[in-house]
């Protein structure tokens, strides 16, 4: 069910210029018809405070202790989120490809985390920060972001579980978003967007 929330934060992202049209090539590697630049919508602090706050507004879960969240995507969703509960705001980032905590911060053993992002679209960096946080003895126990745009991601599956719709509790971790967007992807020996040759864009903060 949409709500006036929803239907208000889509109609912000477009007056932003936030969702772009066209054929691009996500930092999974696949081929999609559309893109959502979060940052742009993100550029507004008051704005980005709302999102968070909506974001508090659906959890259903504990308490955490603290919000954790991929850089640079992440960072201001994650510490808008942190200090909408009130918690530590700690970041992750890649070092040799790999997702690690750095910069002095540490994880107590057993505390809780939320991981919060701007996009969910594969769900490898969640995941990837969620395996940070677990390997320093934290607990994940929930992970949030502006826009889901998931339920389409062809590197998710059953030996590589990840929860796959928001609010199912799959992998451990139930899932929060605010805005469910077109799932669209394709890989790009299938995409018909190639196929009409249409210039392929790199709109990603990766890479
Ligand atoms: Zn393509």
């Amino acid at each position: 069910m949409q709500t006036n929330f929803e239907e208000e934060l889509r109609a912000y992202f477009a007056a932003c210029g936030a969702l772009l049209q066209g054929h691009f090539l996500l930092s999974s590697g696949l081929h999609s018809p559309n893109y959502a630049q979060c940052a742009l919508a993100l550029k507004n602090p008051a704005k980005a405070a709302e999102m968070a706050m909506e974001l508090k507004a659906r959890w259903r879960g504990q308490k955490p202790d603290l919000i954790l969240s991929p850089a640079v995507g992440g960072l201001i969703i994650g510490h808008e989120t942190a200090r909408a509960f009130g918690v530590d705001f700690l970041f992750t980032e890649r070092e040799n490809g790999a997702m690690t905590l750095r910069r002095g911060f540490g994880l107590k053993k057993g505390a809780k985390v939320i991981i919060v992002e701007d996009v969910f679209t594969t769900g490898k960096s969640t995941r990837e920060t969620a395996e940070t946080a677990v390997k320093r003895g934290a607990a994940v126990i929930g992970a949030m972001s502006v826009i889901n745009r998931m339920g389409g991601a062809v590197t998710l599956s059953s030996t590589n579980p990840f929860p796959t719709a928001e609010g199912t509790p799959h992998c451990g971790f139930p899932l929060v978003s605010l805005l469910k967007l077109d799932l669209t992807l394709y890989k790009p020996e299938d995409c018909p967007l190639c196929a009409q040759k249409l210039p392929l864009v790199k709109p990603g903060s990766r890479g």
